[in-house]
C-alpha cells in the first residue's frame, strides 16, 4: 500500500533508462557508471553529471527483464486504462530492440500483444475484444503500416460523439498468436519497403503500434476499453541546419517539433498546468486520450555508452529529467 501511495505522489509518468551495451569490438570503457545499490540513479563521471529516473537497467538487461518493468501498465489496459509506453533516444541506441526486438528475442510490442492475449483468455466473467492497429508519423503525415493503401494520408479527426479516431485506419483483430507474429511480419514489410525508398525512414519516423482492449462483464453486460500505444520514436539525435538542407533539413525540423513538443505535454501534466498543448504535433493530438487523466506513460531513454555518442546521450538523459 505504501509503495502505491508513494507511485501515485510520483504522478501516472514514469522515466526509465536502458544503456546500449558496448560492443565487445568496440573496446573502450562505458560512458556510464551505475550505483550497485541504486537502480534509480545513473551518473556520467567525464562530466561529472548524475541523473535520477524511476529505474536505469543494467547494460545487461535482457528484454524479459525489461518488459517485466513494464508488464503491470499492460495489466492495467485490461482494467480499461489507456497506457502509453516510449522508446525515445538517438538513432542506433536500441529503441527498436527494446520494442520490437527480433523474431528469437523479440521485445516489448510482442511480449505485451501476448500478455493481453493470454489474459484474455483466461478471464472466466469477462469477454474481451484486442484489436491492432500499426501506424508510421513521417513529416507530420500518418501513414497505415498494416494497409493496403501504406501511401495514403490518414488523419486524426474528432468524432461526432466525441473522442478521437483516425478514419480509415486498418485494425485488425487479435485472436491468436500466430495472428500477432502476422500482424508485426506486415508492418515490418511495409516499413522496410519505406526504409529503401526514403534513406532510412524508419529512424526518421515515429512507429506507434496501438492495441486497443474491450472488455464486456459476461453478467452485466457492461463495457470498459483500454488502449495500449507503444511508440518507436524517431531517432532524437539534433542535425544543425550547417549540415543539411532540403527535404533532410524539413525531416529533422520535423522530428525536433514533435519530439520537443511531447517533452512539453508530458511536462504539462506532470505540473498540471492548465493547458496541455496536445495540437502541436500529429504525436501527441493522435495520443492525446493516452495521455493525462487516470492515463499511465512510461518513457524508455535509449542511450549509447560509448563516449563518441556521448553529447547525444546527455541530451537524451536530460530530455528525460525533464519529465521525470
Ligand atoms: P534504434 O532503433 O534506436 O535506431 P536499434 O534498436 O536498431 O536502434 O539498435 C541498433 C543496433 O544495436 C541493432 O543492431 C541492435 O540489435 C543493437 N542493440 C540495441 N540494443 C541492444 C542491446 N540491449 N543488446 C544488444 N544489442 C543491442
Ligand atoms: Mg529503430
Amino acid at each position: 500500500a505504501l509503495h502505491d501511495t508513494l507511485v501515485e505522489l510520483r504522478g501516472n509518468i514514469r522515466v526509465y533508462m536502458r544503456p546500449k551495451p558496448l560492443r565487445q569490438s568496440e573496446g573502450g570503457v562505458s560512458v556510464f557508471s551505475h550505483d550497485p545499490y541504486d537502480d534509480t540513479v545513473v551518473s556520467v563521471p567525464m562530466k561529472s553529471r548524475s541523473f535520477q529516473l524511476e529505474k536505469v537497467f543494467s547494460p545487461e538487461a535482457t528484454q524479459s527483464e525489461v518488459f517485466g518493468e513494464v508488464s503491470a501498465l499492460i495489466q492495467s489496459v485490461l482494467d480499461g486504462r489507456n497506457v502509453c509506453i516510449f522508446a525515445y533516444g538517438q538513432t542506433g541506441s536500441g529503441k527498436t530492440y527494446t520494442m520490437e526486438g527480433s523474431l528469437e528475442d523479440p521485445g516489448v510490442n510482442q511480449r505485451a500483444l501476448k500478455l493481453l492475449y493470454e489474459e484474455t483468455q483466461s478471464a472466466t466473467n469477462m469477454t474481451y475484444e484486442i484489436k491492432a492497429s500499426m501506424m508510421e508519423i513521417y513529416n507530420e503525415t500518418i501513414r497505415d503500416l498494416l494497409g493496403s493503401e501504406p501511401n495514403e494520408r490518414l488523419e486524426v479527426k474528432m468524432k461526432p460523439e466525441g473522442g478521437l479516431h483516425v478514419p480509415g485506419l486498418v485494425s485488425v483483430p487479435v485472436k491468436s498468436l500466430t495472428e500477432i507474429n502476422r500482424i508485426s511480419k506486415v508492418a515490418q514489410e511495409n516499413r522496410v519497403t519505406a526504409s529503401t525508398m526514403m534513406n532510412e525512414r524508419s529512424s526518421r519516423s515515429h512507429c506507434i503500434l496501438c492495441v486497443s482492449v474491450e472488455e464486456t462483464n459476461r453478467i452485466t453486460g457492461s463495457k470498459s476499453k483500454g488502449r495500449l500505444n507503444l511508440v518507436d520514436l524517431a531517432g532524437s539525435e539534433r542535425v544543425s541546419k550547417s549540415q543539411v538542407e532540403g527535404a533532410r533539413l524539413k525531416e529533422a525540423q520535423s522530428i525536433n517539433r514533435s519530439l520537443s513538443c511531447l517533452g512539453d505535454v508530458i511536462n504539462a501534466l506532470k505540473n498540471h498546468h492548465p493547458h496541455v498543448p496536445y495540437r502541436n504535433s500529429k504525436l501527441t493530438y493522435l495520443l492525446q486520450e493516452s495521455l493525462g487523466g487516470d492515463s499511465k506513460t512510461i518513457m524508455i531513454l535509449q542511450a549509447s555508452s560509448h563516449p563518441d555518442n556521448l553529447n547525444e546521450t546527455l541530451s537524451t538523459l536530460s530530455f528525460g529529467q525533464r519529465v521525470f
